[in-house]
């Protein structure tokens, strides 16, 4: 893609209400335009982004065995009363009525809808275990908006909802998905922590937050310094059974993890007192094994093996997709901005031409364009007539992997600069090494 024909409206000062860093440099980098209060347009290179992270997630799920679908955002009132939700939801809910006075409201999430679309679906318990998953827009008038998408009212998030047909069953769908979570945010190159979560009214005691750590988290965490050395290698992630599963959580749970509302004073002074953090983080999931609770509310049985009727039990599992952003850069940025992790970068590689004017650094400059694009390497190609200072800054800026630089001196020597934003190392190499590097 070339700058001169694309959309990305930078600037140098963030406006003065952005509180945290992610606001600021989404809003400064042209990710993202404030539409309403905590409702936002995604500009040309959030919504890469944003795509980019929405896929992994849908890879991790569909490895999970988990099944793709869509529901709508806009939901009939009707099937929230039949659960009993309507009423107890509260002001969170967007509540709007059509034409012909009928209920409606703007979906916060999918449980209530979800169940009744699968409980007409099925006729015996041979359609169970089934985990079925979305990625849609949510609403929910927060009563504070704020942290840009962090914390916004129309939000994209990943919801999966499990039906099995005993505890058993729902322990092992919760421990999949456990899994795909873990997979999926180490995917993204982000170190979310699975932390002990309060299951709520319903009670059992399946319920896990992940938390990225962040000094602007809304959440006080307390953990085990362990989780911080914790890779989850490919290997880790290989499961072949159910033994494999309850190892995985053994290992979880063996080292604290917990929140604010879930801290456990006897447990976690058994933590050596070298390896106790407390610390703030950002909620990017929550997984939640909630029983029989939509079931028993919809009359949802199927006729089981031997005839008597079962109750599917079940789970709900979110991902905060539009979170995920601003979680990221919480958590990989510097004093000139944004560093991508390459899975989720928006671009591989930003393409300087430093003098616009100069036609055999154009020349060289477009060759290397057509070439990255015919590897397959993305790549956002600045041809602007502009300084190569404001040049340097945009793409600091804006955190793209790799910086491909070219300038007259270079070109001379028959060499072109390429820069890793990570790290600054710069290096100097032929096009062709340069090119066959990035490949
Ligand atoms: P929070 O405590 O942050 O309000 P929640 O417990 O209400 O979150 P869930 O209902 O579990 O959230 O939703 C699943 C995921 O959706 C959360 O883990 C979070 O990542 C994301 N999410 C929830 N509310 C918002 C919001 N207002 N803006 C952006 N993402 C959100
Ligand atoms: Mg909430």
């Amino acid at each position: 893609m070339r700058l001169s024909r694309y959309f990305l409206p930078v600037t140098k000062e963030p406006p003065a209400d952005a509180e945290i860093v992610s606001h600021k440099l989404m809003l400064r980098a042209g990710l993202v335009r404030q539409t309403s209060s905590g409702i936002y347009a995604w500009l040309p290179l959030g919504h890469r982004v944003l795509r980019k992270i929405e896929a992994i997630v849908r890879e991790e799920q569909d490895r999970a065995g988990a099944v793709e679908m869509l529901m709508p955002t806009i939901q009939s009132a009707d099937y929230w009363r039949d659960t009993g939700r309507y009423d107890a939801y509260g002001p969170e809910m967007l509540r709007i009525e059509d034409r012909q006075g009928r209920d409606l409201l703007y979906g916060p999430t999918n449980e209530d809808m979800l169940t009744a679309i699968f409980k007409s679906g099925t006729n015996s318990y041979r359609d169970l275990p089934r985990i079925l998953y979305h990625i849609q827009w949510k609403f929910r008038d927060e009563i504070r908006p704020r942290f840009g998408v962090m914390r916004g009212r129309e939000f994209l998030m990943k919801d999966a909802y499990s039906f099995d047909l005993d505890e058993a069953g729902l322990r092992r769908s919760y421990l999949t998905q456990l899994l795909a979570y873990l997979r999926t945010f180490q995917t993204m190159g982000l170190r979310a922590i699975p932390m002990r979560a309060d299951t709520g009214p319903i009670g059992g005691n399946l319920s896990h937050e992940f938390i990225v750590l962040a000094k602007s988290g809304e959440s006080r965490v307390f953990y085990d310094s362990d989780f911080e050395n914790l890779d989850w290698n490919e290997s880790d992630f290989q499961y072949s059974n159910e033994d494999d599963l309850e190892a995985l959580y053994l290992q979880v749970n063996s080292m604290y993890a917990a929140t604010d509302e879930m801290h456990d004073e006897t447990a976690w002074s058994a933590v050596p007192e070298m390896r106790k953090r407390e610390g703030r983080g950002i909620e990017v999931g929550h997984i939640f094994a909630f029983g029989d609770k939509y079931s028993k509310a919809l009359d949802f049985k199927l006729p089981g093996p031997d005839g008597e009727m079962i109750t599917p039990v079940g789970g709900s599992y979110g991902i905060g997709v539009s979170r995920l952003v601003g979680a990221i850069i919480e958590a990989s940025h510097d004093d000139d901005g944004i560093i991508w992790p390459e899975p989720v970068a928006p671009y591989k590689v930003g393409l300087i031409n430093m003098r616009a004017d100069d036609e055999d650094c154009t020349a060289a400059a477009d060759d290397l364009y057509g070439k990255l694009g015919e590897a397959g390497i993305e790549v956002l190609y600045d041809d602007r007539a502009e300084r190569g200072g404001a040049k340097f800054a945009t793409m600091d800026l804006i955190g793209l992997p790799w910086q491909l630089v070219i300038g007259p001196r270079g070109l001379k020597n028959g060499v072109v600069e390429l820069k890793n934003r990570a790290t600054g190392e710069r290096e100097e190499l032929s096009p062709e090494s340069a090119l066959e590097r990035l490949r």
